[in-house]
């Protein structure tokens, strides 16, 4: 039997909200780049048109952004860590910023100024949003409108009338919404779209439980875990008692709701941290991590008790009671040496023993 490296398990693990993060994380920081780059290349356009005088100052302030925004690809480039990345891009727009205000103090306000300062503002406002969660548009929006209103207040922006900031900001703000909208809905069509294909390769569509591809990785990690640490660690082999029977008498539908039945009983006795996955038609099986065989074996033994009790009604009516019972096989993994094949191996002969004694009971591998 394969046994994959635990690389290949992550993404089984990615949350939503990690994979939102990452997501969200990756194109704000680009468009905060993007938008900060913008910022000193408008003022630059604005002075050779209007200000030639100034345009040389522009430049030079131009290329000096340029030059610490260059820190942000740079990072990425050498592979920094995400929490550096995140500082340099938080931190780049502000030193343009404090920059452009130093060198232009004696220049008088004007319209492209406020808004190249905007732009910074809501580049931030999109960064902070992220570890909060915050609907970026919406912080962005509300920064690009409350800004302007606090700088007249605080009189940074000299000679400014409310209207000659906000008629620019308003096709912004839409600008800014509907490429927030398109980026988000193509992050979530993405996201489900990811989220049912790792579903779909690690789930039984029938049961909902994991799948044997996905067992044999989690549970080849939790015995390479336990053998590093000298902690117990059993398998549990579950199968259906003349299964085919029941499929003969009831029909193939009503064996699907056995095995459905047999999963839920199954998922309600075993701990959270225990993996469980439909084996094959009507076997299952379980990897027990920190579990001695003793505690395997009242678990096993809760299993086969509950199952033989839940009663399903059968398809022709309430005389038709069907009862199922399972036979289980239990292995405990020794001394660091067995490997997840021998380790099924044993149980399976194991759940042989069971079935050999008279089926519905519990046998543990010698
Ligand atoms: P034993 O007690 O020795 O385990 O006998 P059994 O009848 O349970 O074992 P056997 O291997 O002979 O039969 C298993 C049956 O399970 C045969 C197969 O048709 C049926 N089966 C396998 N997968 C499914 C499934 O997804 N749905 C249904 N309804 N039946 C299934
Ligand atoms: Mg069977
Ligand atoms: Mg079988």
């Amino acid at each position: 039997m394969e046994q994959p490296s635990p690389g290949a398990l992550p993404t089984v693990h990615t949350t939503v909200s990690e994979f939102r993060f990452k997501e969200y994380e990756r194109l704000s920081l680009t468009l905060s780049l993007i938008i900060t780059c913008l910022g000193p290349l408008l003022t630059f356009v604005q002075d050779l048109l209007l200000n030639p005088h100034l345009a040389g100052l522009s430049l030079r302030i131009g290329l000096c952004s340029m030059g610490i925004l260059g820190l942000y690809p740079l990072a990425l480039g050498l592979a920094l860590s995400r929490r550096l990345i995140q500082a340099i891009a938080i931190l780049s727009p502000s030193i343009v910023v404090c920059m452009d205000l130093l060198l232009r103090a004696d220049q008088p306000g004007d319209v492209t100024r406020s808004i190249v300062l905007l732009l910074y503002l809501i580049a931030y406002a999109r960064i902070l949003a992220l570890p909060f969660g915050l609907p970026v548009t919406i912080s962005s929006i509300a920064m690009l409108l409350l800004i302007p209103l606090a700088l007249m207040v605080s009189g940074l922006l000299p000679g400014l009338s409310a209207v000659r900031i906000l008629i620019p900001l308003i096709p912004m703000a839409l600008m800014m919404f509907l490429l927030e909208l398109l980026l988000t809905r193509n992050l979530h069509e993405t996201h489900r779209q990811r989220k049912q294909l790792e579903d779909m390769a690690i789930q039984d569509p029938l049961t909902g439980l994991n799948n044997r591809r996905y067992f044999v990785l989690s549970a080849s990690e939790h015995l390479r875990i336990a053998a590093r640490s000298g902690r117990p660690l059993c398998i549990l082999m579950v199968d259906l008692d003349h299964f085919k029977r029941i499929n003969d008498t009831f029909g193939h539908a009503t064996g699907d709701q056995v095995i459905r039945l047999t999963s839920d009983v199954l998922r309600h006795e075993l701990r959270a941290s225990d993996v469980l996955a439909r084996f094959g038609g009507e076997e299952f099986i379980a990897c027990l991590p920190d579990t001695e065989q003793a505690a395997a074996m009242v678990a096993a033994e809760r299993i086969r008790s509950n199952l033989e009790k839940s009663a399903l009604q059968g398809p022709q009516g309430a005389d038709s009671i069907l009862r199922v019972t399972a036979s289980i096989g239990i292995a405990a993994a020794g001394a660091g040496t067995d490997t997840l094949e021998m380790l099924i191996e044993r149980a399976d002969r194991a759940l042989y023993e069971s079935k050999r004694g008279g089926r519905n009971r519990v046998t543990c591998a010698a």
